[in-house]
C-alpha cells in the first residue's frame, strides 16, 4: 500500500513538474530577449563577416543591434534584453547559445548582412592569328588558324533585399535536444528537491520537449513572417521567410524560439549606403520592433491573428502559408525517410 501511495505521489510530482515546463503559467509572453549581433572582430583584428565596397558586415550588425536594443528597451521596459555581442569583439557561435540558453531567452533574435558574389562576364574582342607547323623535311607546312579572344570581368551582383530566417525543419531533433536540456526546471537549485527524480531522458518527458520543439517552430515561423511583412510596408526588396539548410547552428542550438534577419545586400552598393546610413539602421530596427510587438500581441491573444481594433492588425497570412509549406515538405521528407 505504502509502495502504491508513494509510486501515486511521484507521479503526482512528475506530472507537475513537466506541467510547469509545458504550460507557461500566466505571465508575460516574453520576459527576456537575446539580441544577436552577427560575426564582430577577430582577436587578430580582422573582420570575419561580408564585405562591400567600402564597409564589413560586423559593424553594421553592431550598429544595428545597438539600435534595435535601445528601441526595444524604450518600447517594451519589462523585457530584460541580452546581448551576446556587446562590443565590437567577435563572441565565439558556442557562446552566443551558451549567453542565450543561460540567461532563459524567450526569443533569439540574430542580426546578419547578406552578400552575393560578383557576377562573372565574358566579351569576345576579336581573334588572334596562331601560326603553328605540321610535317617533318620538305613535308613541313605552315598553319594558320583563328583563336576567338575573350575579355573577362565582373560587375556587382544586383541582389538586394531582406530575408529572415528560422532552421531548416531537419533540423528539430537538434533543437529538441536542446530544449531538453535547458527545460527550466533543470536550472532550478535543487530541482530534485522540488520535482523528485525527474529523468529529461525518460519517454514523456522527450514527448514534451517535442510539443515545445513544435511551438517555438511556428512561433518563430510566423514571427518570421511578421519581420518580412514590416520590410515589406516601408518598401523593401522582401525576398521572403526562408529556412536554411546550413549555415545558423545557433538557431537549433538556442532553447528558444530564434530568428535570423539578413538586413539587405552589402555586395549592392545602393544597400551599402542604405545599411550604413543612420537612417537605413533606424528603420530596420523600427521594422523588427513593431514585428515584435505583433508578435507579443500575438502570443497574448493565445496564438490567433490578430484583427481586433486598437492592435496593430497584423496580416499573418504569409506566415501561416509559410507554415503550411513547411509542414508539406516535412512530410514528403519523412514519406521519404520512412520508404
Ligand atoms: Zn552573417
Amino acid at each position: 500500500m505504502l509502495k502504491k501511495t508513494l509510486f501515486i505521489f511521484s507521479v503526482l510530482l512528475t506530472v507537475t513538474a513537466l506541467s510547469s515546463f509545458v504550460v507557461e503559467k500566466k505571465q508575460k509572453a516574453i520576459k527576456t530577449i537575446i539580441i544577436d549581433a552577427g560575426h564582430g572582430l577577430q582577436k587578430n583584428g580582422g573582420y570575419n563577416g561580408a564585405k562591400g565596397s567600402y564597409s564589413y558586415e560586423d559593424e553594421i550588425c553592431y550598429e544595428v543591434s545597438k539600435k534595435l536594443v535601445k528601441m526595444i528597451g524604450n518600447e517594451f521596459p519589462d523585457i530584460k534584453i541580452i546581448e551576446t555581442r556587446p562590443t565590437h569583439n567577435i563572441t565565439e557561435i558556442h557562446e552566443r547559445a551558451d549567453i542565450a540558453n543561460q540567461n532563459r531567452g524567450d526569443l533569439f533574435i540574430s542580426i546578419h548582412v547578406n552578400a552575393a558574389p560578383p557576377k562573372q562576364h565574358r566579351e569576345f574582342v576579336g581573334n588572334k592569328t596562331v601560326v603553328s607547323y605540321t610535317g617533318k623535311g620538305k613535308k613541313r607546312k605552315k598553319v594558320t588558324r583563328k583563336v576567338p579572344q575573350y575579355r573577362y570581368y565582373t560587375t556587382p551582383n544586383p541582389s538586394k533585399g531582406t530575408e529572415t530566417y528560422i532552421w531548416g525543419s531537419h533540423k528539430n531533433e537538434d533543437k529538441e535536444i536542446v530544449i531538453r536540456e535547458n527545460a527550466p526546471m533543470l536550472g532550478e537549485e535543487n530541482y530534485r528537491d522540488k520535482y523528485g527524480d525527474v529523468d529529461p531522458n525518460s519517454p514523456d518527458f522527450i514527448a514534451l520537449s517535442l510539443l515545445k520543439t513544435k511551438q517555438f517552430f511556428k512561433r518563430s515561423a510566423t514571427l518570421v513572417g511578421m519581420v518580412e511583412e514590416e520590410f515589406a510596408k516601408v518598401g523593401r526588396a522582401s525576398r521572403g521567410q526562408k529556412q536554411r539548410q546550413v549555415g545558423i547552428w545557433v538557431l537549433q542550438a538556442t532553447a528558444m524560439p530564434s530568428v535570423l534577419v539578413e538586413t539587405g545586400y552589402i555586395t549592392n552598393r545602393e544597400e551599402e549606403d542604405y545599411l550604413n546610413s543612420d537612417k537605413g539602421q533606424e528603420e530596420i530596427s523600427v521594422c523588427i520592433t513593431n514585428a515584435l510587438r505583433g508578435y507579443i500581441t500575438w502570443l497574448e491573444k493565445s496564438q490567433t491573428p490578430i484583427t481586433g481594433k486598437g492592435n496593430p492588425v497584423i496580416n499573418t497570412q504569409k506566415s501561416y502559408a509559410f507554415l503550411k509549406d513547411i509542414e508539406d515538405r516535412e512530410k514528403k521528407r519523412m514519406a521519404i525517410k520512412n520508404k
